[in-house]
């Protein structure tokens, strides 16, 4: 185990951590003081632990003020080439430690809060998580975030301030049961609104074409209300801004019609204009064709380019005479980047915005456009892609309608000149489809009017035939904080914590000497939980047939949202719960197989340890994923298949690090080509027979025996996702992965060469030394322990 650390030890944490020098300690508590006094007006007999929490929240934000404001001045002076990132979602999670951590106040806060005779990580876990995203898209938008800002980059990220994010997730007797994520109810200390600062976002109406140009007229005007986030860099003095919009209905809203009820109602009518910065959807890789969200989208779109073109304009460079003329030079001091098609309409909206307004002609604003814009493919799912009602769009965006006919005509006159008589590649490559109804095709959209088309992974680049900007991760949030000693005391110390953790929220008995198996991330047919049940009940048949013999125990985790809406997902987490009741309360099965539920995973939530990292989605269906590289870089193994960035962590780690398994890309094709055939592996495979006449039968939901039948009926007659064909592989390598947990040296060698293998994935990644890593290779104690509270009636303490 770990030797105590020697005094010079302690000095370079420190130093890495940050100082937690007297004076800075000193201020810190005067700060934190003044601001439960002044910030939340309490005294320490009334304040309550969330008091406690703001007063350190404001305190932090305090160190992040002269460095926003100085960072912005910075950029106006030297006005450099903005990068404008525009998603829908930006899931941030939890904001105070990573500020602590970039700002270098981790070590000083933490003394001042001892010292005041509070906890810090108490206080830390009453902050709720800003979680405007679903899943692997919003969290990727969030890591940017923190990578340019670390890079130096004058970046901003462009979103919606939505006012419910992700829905929590409970799980009554083994159902998924949403509540509604009220994550403002306290107050969010991180943001500043910015009234001065709203736009106007218009909406349905109709166009008139007039002797001067171009008018979109008799629309209903819904107010952006601006809040700002800061986003500090690592330890650079960077603070960049991400930008959120919340709608805001106009004081005259509806009070200008006669057809309405009259004033109070129209009053009480100001909600259905607010309502569109209400509620984040719900769906990861699904697209629902509801109006409201193409009005979330053309939100954040429209007020967004205003704040663009207004900051251009303003600028040094913008303000001279010749830009002030023509815009032409947009594309040399902006980069708009799009995550996926979701904000796709800054495409026509800037084309709107550069013909009718700005009174340019087509082809110069076109030029403009597509030199500005780039987009980001996340998915080859058919059912995850945007194709958005024609009549929808002319309802609600006219003339944003009129403008995307014309590009696809300008588009395929273009198509036609290269391809002569080519009539399907017409069809394929219009804007507009027709399939049951004329649909716009974003993705179509987006390519014609991007310079720049990238996939996630390289795989997946490959796939779309674009280039291979590939997705990483943030080391400050992902290492999992503060990670003392070898990889093999990481690992133990991260296990008996989340051990801990687990047997206070779940109330069931941890073996922390188990293998901990953990598949988190959203419910999906094709991340194949489903495949994992297979294995789950398939030891339990093998270890019910064989008690006496030396298992490697297992606790197997999974965890994850299902859409709302999405009856398989939400069957899939009945059964994994289903089959956890029954196995966990074997007593033939003891501790060796415990299946436990992880309740509303989210991003903090994903900020925890494991042995066996399972990314076991069917080949050529995850874009890239970014849960394989977080649990790598923490120091899991990865069971997985040939998918996503899966095959650059092997090719990183060296394949003989990782358990990869089943078919690869080509396989599948060939599959389809002859087609699948599940009751092929049914009728050969004895255990797998075994399993799903199990499900089939009842034997997981005694009483209800046709609870699963929809489920079985699925993997028997129509997997998209062929969970059967990869079934025998997959078994046979959680074969390999018991043994070898058995053997410990050998694990932790493998383990070495992924954290090592890992750095591709970690952006930035030009840092001199990851400094994080570097604390790493110090042996022993990095986190004092906890001390016990002082006694509060102390006369010291009470200021
Ligand atoms: C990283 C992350 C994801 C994405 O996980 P994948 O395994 O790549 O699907 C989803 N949800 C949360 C909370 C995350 O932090």
């Amino acid at each position: 185990m770990a030797k105590p650390l020697t005094d010079q030890d302690k000095r370079k944490q420190i130093s890495v951590r940050g100082l937690a020098g007297v004076e800075n300690v000193t201020d810190l508590k005067t700060n934190f003081n003044r601001h439960l006094h002044f910030t939340l007006v309490k005294d320490r007999n009334v304040a309550t632990k969330r008091d406690y929490y703001f007063a350190l929240a404001n305190t932090v934000r305090d160190f992040l003020v002269g460095r926003w404001i100085r960072t912005q001045q910075h950029y106006y002076e030297k006005d450099p080439k903005r990068v404008y990132y525009l998603s829908l979602e930006f899931y941030m999670g939890r904001t105070l430690q990573n500020t602590m951590v970039n700002l270098a106040l981790e070590n000083a806060c933490d003394e001042a809060t001892y010292q005041l005779g509070l906890d810090m990580e108490e206080l830390q876990d009453i902050e709720e998580d800003a979680g405007l995203g679903n899943g692997g898209l919003g969290r990727l938008a969030a890591c940017f975030l923190d990578s340019m800002a670390s890079l130096g980059l004058a970046a901003y990220g462009y979103g919606i301030r939505y006012e419910f994010g992700i829905f929590n997730q409970k799980i009554v007797d083994g159902w998924q049961v949403e509540e509604a994520d009220d994550w403002l109810r306290y107050g969010n200390p991180w943001e500043k609104a910015r009234p001065e600062y709203m736009r106007p976002v218009h909406y349905y109406g109709r166009v008139e074409h007039t002797a001067e140009g171009v008018k979109w007229v008799d629309t209903q005007v819904v107010l952006a209300l601006p809040y700002d986030t800061p986003v500090p860099g690592y330890r650079n003095n960077i603070v960049n801004t991400m930008r959120l919009w919340s709608a805001k209905a106009p004081c005259d809203f509806n009070l200008k019609d006669f057809n309405v009820g009259g004033y109070i109602q129209a009053v009480l009518d100001r909600n259905l204009a607010e309502n569109i910065s209400r509620v984040l959807y719900p769906n990861d890789n699904f697209f629902e064709g509801k109006e409201l969200r193409l009005k979330q989208e053309y939100f954040v779109v429209a007020a967004t380019l205003q704040d663009i073109i207004r900051r251009f304009k303003a600028s040094k460079f913008g303000s001279t005479e010749f830009v002030r003329l023509d815009l032409s030079t947009l594309p040399e001091k902006v980069a708009i980047q799009l995550n996926d098609t979701h904000p796709a309409l800054a495409i026509p909206e800037l084309m709107r915005t550069l013909v009718d307004i700005e009174k340019l002609d087509w082809d110069k604003a076109w030029d403009i456009v597509v030199r500005t814009c780039a987009y980001t493919n996340h998915t080859v799912l058919p059912e995850a892609l945007e194709r958005w009602p024609v009549d929808l769009f002319h309802n609600l965006l006219p003339r944003h309608l009129e403008i995307i006919y014309e590009i696809n005509s300008r588009h395929l006159e273009r198509i036609g000149k290269l391809y002569p008589g080519d009539l399907d590649r017409l069809r394929r490559m219009s804007l507009i489809e027709e399939v049951d109804g004329k649909k716009i095709n974003m993705a179509h959209l987006c390519i014609v009017g991007s310079h720049a088309v990238n996939g996630v992974a390289r795989i997946h680049s490959e796939i779309i035939k674009a280039t291979n900007k590939t997705n990483g991760i943030t080391p400050r949030r992902w290492l999992v904080m503060c990670n003392p000693g070898l990889a093999e005391v990481i690992a133990e110390e991260n296990k008996m914590k989340f051990s801990a953790y687990l047997e206070e929220h779940y109330k069931v008995k941890i073996n922390p000497n188990s293998m901990f198996d953990v598949q988190v991330k959203r419910i999906h047919e094709y991340k194949r939980q489903l495949l994992n049940c297979l294995h789950i009940i398939t030891l339990y048949n093998r270890i019910k047939k064989d008690p006496k013999k030396s298992w490697t125990p297992r606790t197997i985790m999974i965890g994850g949202k299902a859409a709302p809406g999405y009856h398989t997902a939400k069957m899939i987490i009945k059964l994994i719960t289903s089959i956890g009741d029954i196995v966990n309360n074997d007593p033939v099965v003891g501790d060796i197989l415990k299946v436990i539920y992880l309740e509303n995973y989210r991003v903090t939530l994903a900020e925890k340890a494991s042995d066996l990292s399972e990314q076991i989605s069917t080949a050529g269906t995850e874009a890239s994923g970014t849960g394989n590289m977080k649990f790598m870089l923490n120091g899991a193994l990865t069971i997985g298949t040939m998918d996503g960035a899966n095959v650059e962590m092997a090719e990183e780690a060296g394949e003989e690090n990782l358990f990869i398994f089943g078919m690869r890309v080509a396989d599948v094709e060939a599959m389809d080509k002859i087609g699948y055939d599940a009751a092929s592996y049914y009728n050969r495979l004895p255990e797998l027979k075994q399993a799903m006449d199990q499900i089939s039968g009842g034997f997981f939901s005694p009483g209800q025996p046709d609870l699963f039948g929809d489920l079985v009926n699925m993997l028997m007659q129509h997997d998209r996702f062929k969970v059967f064909a990869d079934y025998e592989a997959y078994i046979k390598t959680q074969d390999r992965v018991s043994i070898l947990y058995k053997d410990p040296k050998a694990w932790t060698k493998m383990v070495i060469h992924n954290i090592a293998g890992s750095g591709k994935f970690q952006r930035p990644h030009h840092f001199p030394v990851c400094r994080e890593i570097w604390a790493w290779s110090q042996p022993g104690e990095d986190r004092r322990p906890r001390r016990p509270p002082l006694n509060l009636s102390s006369p010291l303490l009470l200021l």
